[in-house]
C-alpha cells in the first residue's frame, strides 16, 4: 500500500462454506460493511489484539483495488475500472461481532486490515486462489470462482450505493476455515494466480495490544 484508501468496502458471507460454518445462509444480495482507513497496516507490521476482545480471528480475503472513480457502473464497465488485487486480512473481534447488532467495532480496530502489495492486474479473477496460514500451517484455501457474488457484480452493486474512488479497496469475503489468533502467532494471507504463482501476500505477527 502506498496510500490509504478513502474507504474499505467489505463483503460478508460471500462463500457458501464460510456462511455455513458461522450458522448463516448466504444473502440474496451482497452484504456490505466498512472498515475504516485507520485500520490498514502493511506486510510485517503487527496486528495488536485489543484488550476489549477475547476472540480475535483472521479472515483471509482477495481485495480488489480500484483504479478509477466508479458510480452506477455496469458489471461490464466495472472490469475496466480495477487497478489490481491484493492479499487482505479482514481481522475480526468475533465476540464483539456477536455482541453488537452492527460490526463497526468488531471490524474497525487499528491494525485490523493488513494489506499486501498490489498485483497490477489479472485476466481471470475466477481462478485466483486465497490461502491463509497461521504459524506456517494452512487454515484456509479457496478459489475466487466459489464466490456467491463475483467481483464485477460486487463492484457494480457497491457503485449503485456509494462512489468508489481510485485506491479504494473491496474485500471480497472470506472462505471457510476462520479461526483464532493469539499473541505470538504469525498470520499470512497469500493470493495465487492460475499457475500457483504468488501474486500478493501479507504476513503479520500478532501481539498483545491495549
Ligand atoms: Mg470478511
Amino acid at each position: 500500500m502506498t496510500a490509504r484508501p478513502s474507504k474499505i468496502v467489505c463483503i460478508g458471507r460471500n462463500y457458501r462454506a464460510h456462511a455455513a460454518e458461522m450458522g448463516n445462509d448466504v444473502p440474496a444480495e451482497p452484504l456490505i460493511f466498512l472498515k475504516p482507513p485507520s485500520s490498514v497496516i502493511a506486510d510485517g507490521e503487527p496486528i495488536r489484539l485489543p484488550a476489549l476482545s477475547g476472540q480475535v480471528e483472521y479472515e483471509g480475503e482477495i481485495a480488489v483495488v480500484m483504479g478509477a472513480r466508479a458510480s452506477h457502473v455496469t458489471e461490464r464497465e466495472a472490469e475496466g475500472l480495477v487497478r489490481g488485487i491484493a492479499a487482505f486480512n479482514d481481522v475480526t473481534a468475533r465476540d464483539l461481532q456477536r455482541r453488537d447488532s452492527q460490526w463497526t467495532r468488531a471490524k474497525g480496530f487499528d491494525t485490523f486490515a493488513p494489506v499486501g502489495a498490489e498485483y497490477a492486474r489479472t485476466e481471470d479473477w475466477g481462478v485466483l486462489t486465497v490461502i491463509t496460514r497461521v504459524n506456517g500451517v494452512e487454515r484456509q484455501r479457496a478459489q475466487a470462482g466459489l464466490m456467491v457474488f463475483a467481483i464485477p457484480k460486487l463492484i457494480a452493486f457497491i457503485s449503485s450505493i456509494m462512489t468508489l474512488e481510485p485506491g479504494d479497496l473491496i474485500a471480497t469475503g472470506t472462505p471457510a476455515g476462520v479461526g483464532r489468533l493469539t499473541s505470538g502467532d504469525t498470520v499470512e494471507v497469500e493470493i495465487q494466480g492460475p499457475d500457483t504463482r504468488t501474486v500478493s501476500r501479507v504476513g503479520n505477527p500478532v501481539v498483545a495490544g491495549e
